[in-house]
């Protein structure tokens, strides 16, 4: 038996990260250059998303780019992928004839599995392998009747597009994803961060208005870290909104759970506590003109009339009950069309409610594969892997974050947990037969 320890990297997600003063870093989520279908060289992307004021980027060549040598991704090994301006994350995008999904990551990942999910048609599998090292998986475009989304939902991924290329191409279509696929999942019980991606495949050679260039739409991620692990935190934490471009306005929306006026809550987060008056704030950040904003609560108008900001009067304060699990997002609008979206502050949203179910009909099968001890644990527990399979560990807090996600190849796996706050932990175990989770107390 190998006794080789692996130590925990914390990579701790915060449930109130806003009082520990972060700044807003925005990018493109999505966008392909000559290594797949793509027109443009990376020099040349690169150089247009530096000129475009962007703070961070990523790179989305389709994974037909893939290659087993030297094991990465061939757009990775382009020496212009780099910029002293931006902050580079590692990207790809899974691309099946049943749907495709965007993959981040704070540095290069072993692609090789993650491919035989692609040729098994199995996102779920590519969630899992992605997720395990420490990466997002994110579906793109899923109402895109060429490029549609034809799996279910049902499995356990981080994010999606609710908007591909730029706002006049979806005010000009009916693919809304926010309406017919993104609220409907927040609705069941899901926590899914919205982002934008503007899926650019050829650079200023093509109509702008109608057509995506880099930055249309814009994501904006807030982070408490200037690196790429930090932007990556950010968007696992949903502290994200979306704007037209990267220099159109977009909004911070808040919530004081102890009308105390100290905002610790920012969209991402999740309050488990439903029957007390929340405070929200919304702040506008840059400039625009005749704005306006929605507040929608699970998926409907909180208020008849659009609330006006300017930035002249650049905050506005509301109060509600949530009363049961909801969630709180915010629109912001420009001449009564949508331009700035961010992502909502969930309410109740639980294990109870989202994670339980799934594990419970695994449980029996994983325990025969693996077990935990010692639990109660106090500074560490070790994870006994009997599958003599490289395994995926994820311990998630008990608002469904998960605070840490690493693979083992061990039989015994020791992990710290000395970082962690006391409390209830669920360790989920997975590899590709099997997938379980075990519940663990922190004293
Ligand atoms: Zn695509």
């Amino acid at each position: 038996m190998k006794n080789i320890f692996t130590f925990l990297f914390i990579s701790f997600i915060s449930t109130s990260a806003f009082s520990q003063g972060g700044t807003w870093y925005n990018g493109d989520l999505h966008s392909h250059s000559t290594y797949s279908d793509g027109t443009s060289s990376v020099h040349d992307i690169i150089s247009n998303a530096e000129s475009k004021g962007f703070t961070f980027y990523v790179l989305t060549d389709h994974d037909n780019t893939y290659t087993s040598s030297p094991g990465s991704l061939l757009h990775w090994a382009d020496t212009a992928y780099h910029s002293s301006k931006m902050i580079l994350l590692y990207g790809d995008e899974w691309t099946t004839n049943n749907g495709h999904a965007c993959i981040w990551n704070s540095s290069p990942y072993i692609y090789d599995s993650i491919f035989i999910s692609n040729t098994l048609n199995d996102p779920a599998l590519a969630a899992k392998l992605v997720k395990s090292q420490g990466g997002i998986f994110s579906i793109n475009h899923p109402l895109n009747q060429a490029l549609l989304w034809q799996y279910n939902y049902d499995f356990d991924f981080h994010s999606m597009e609710i908007l591909n290329g730029p706002i006049s191409y979806l005010l000009s279509n009916n693919d809304n994803v926010i309406t017919d696929t993104w609220e409907p999942l927040l609705l069941s019980g899901k926590t899914i961060t919205a982002v934008g991606g503007s899926d650019m495949h050829h650079l200023d050679d093509w109509f702008p208005s109608i057509y995506p260039n880099l930055g249309s739409p814009t994501t904006w991620v807030y982070s408490t870290q200037s690196t790429p692990a930090g932007i990556i935190n950010g968007l696992k934490n949903g502290h994200v909104c979306i704007s037209n471009s990267p220099t159109e306005p977009h909004l911070e929306f808040f919530a004081d759970t102890s009308q105390n006026d100290s905002y610790d809550f920012m969209m991402g987060d999740q309050i488990l506590d439903t029957n007390s008056v929340i405070k929200f704030k919304v702040n506008l950040l840059g400039v625009g003109s005749n704005l306006t904003f929605n507040v929608i609560k699970n998926g409907s108008l909180l208020y008849a009339q659009p609330f006006s900001i300017s930035s002249l009067n650049p905050t506005v304060v509301f109060s509600d009950i949530p009363g049961q699990r909801s969630y709180y997002r915010i629109e912001l609008l420009a001449n009564n069309n949508p331009i700035s979206w961010t992502n909502p502050i969930y309410f109740g949203y639980n294990m109870e409610t989202h994670i339980i179910p799934t594990v419970l009909s695994d449980y029996s099968t994983v325990i025969n594969q693996a077990d935990i001890f010692p639990n109660p644990a106090s500074d560490f527990i070790f994870i006994r892997n009997r599958t003599n399979e490289p395994i995926g560990i994820n311990i998630i807090n008990v608002y469904g974050e998960v605070v840490s996600a690493f693979q083992s190849n061990d039989d015994l796996t020791k992990v710290e947990l000395r970082n962690l706050n006391k409390g209830i932990y669920f360790i989920k175990i997975f590899n590709f037969r099997f997938d379980g989770t075990f519940k663990v107390i922190k004293q």
